[in-house]
């Protein structure tokens, strides 16, 4: 998710609604084929609660077109966010991103289709109320009315809206068909090694064999060896 600029006291939202509203009702266009029809689709069948959710809230919607999703690595963010959303003014719409660590065998819970979509919440709450507005203001007015916790840096769903979007979504379009991936550390391989000559100690640094022999400064050759 986004970072948050503003430090200080979590915007506490009052106790939800959500759960004594009924969000329409959105029947997919048929099962998806893989992860990124998954994504779109959820995103189709979230948007319009998230829509009506802001109309409840007072909140005039910013959103002209339907934001587009992937599942990348998060431009310009850290490692560890886990989703994000950028306008695009080339292409006039929103591009969220979610993380490819959320997946099955996710770190942060077994529950990462709920984890998914929760943040799809998220995301799409930031592209409706508009950009750079961050978690204050009209963010937790739209963000209570659908039944997200604060604080919101971290995305969870109230039990009403989890069961909802079981019911709603996870029964019709199944589980996110995504494995989590984690990033491997390069290491070893390419790893520098230090060779120093034999015979004058000039120091070298490559990662390969160094078997030609070195013309030293005072004529003579000779082979470099490991030094570490
Ligand atoms: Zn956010
Ligand atoms: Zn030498």
């Amino acid at each position: 998710m986004p970072s948050n600029k503003k430090r200080g006291a979590p915007v506490r939202a009052k106790a939800t609604k959500a759960d004594k509203r009924t969000l329409p009702d959105i029947v997919p266009f048929g099962f998806p084929k893989n992860r990124e029809d998954w994504l779109e689709t959820a995103v189709t069948m979230v948007l319009p609660f998230i829509r009506q959710a802001a109309s409840w809230a007072g909140v005039e919607s910013q959103l002209t077109s339907p934001p587009k999703i992937s599942c990348s690595w998060l431009p310009g963010r850290a490692t560890s966010a886990l989703s994000s959303s950028d306008y695009n003014e080339a292409s006039n719409s929103y591009e969220i991103v979610i993380s490819p660590l959320l997946g099955k065998g996710w770190k942060g819970g077994e529950d990462y289709t709920q984890a998914v979509l929760a943040h799809i919440c998220h995301e799409l709450i930031h592209c409706i109320v508009g950009p750079d507005k961050g978690h204050r203001g009209e963010f937790p007015k739209v963000a209570t009315m659908i039944g997200l916790e604060a604080p919101y840096r971290h995305v969870a769903f109230t039990e009403g809206l989890r069961q909802q979007m079981h019911e709603q979504i996870v029964v019709r379009i199944g589980e996110y068909p995504h494995t989590s991936i984690h990033p491997v550390k390069k290491s070893g391989g390419n790893r520098q090694r230090k060779w120093v000559c034999d015979n004058c100690g000039k120091i070298i640094r490559c990662a390969g064999d160094l078997k030609a022999l070195h013309q030293c400064e005072d004529g003579s050759t000779a082979p470099f060896v490991l030094a570490n």
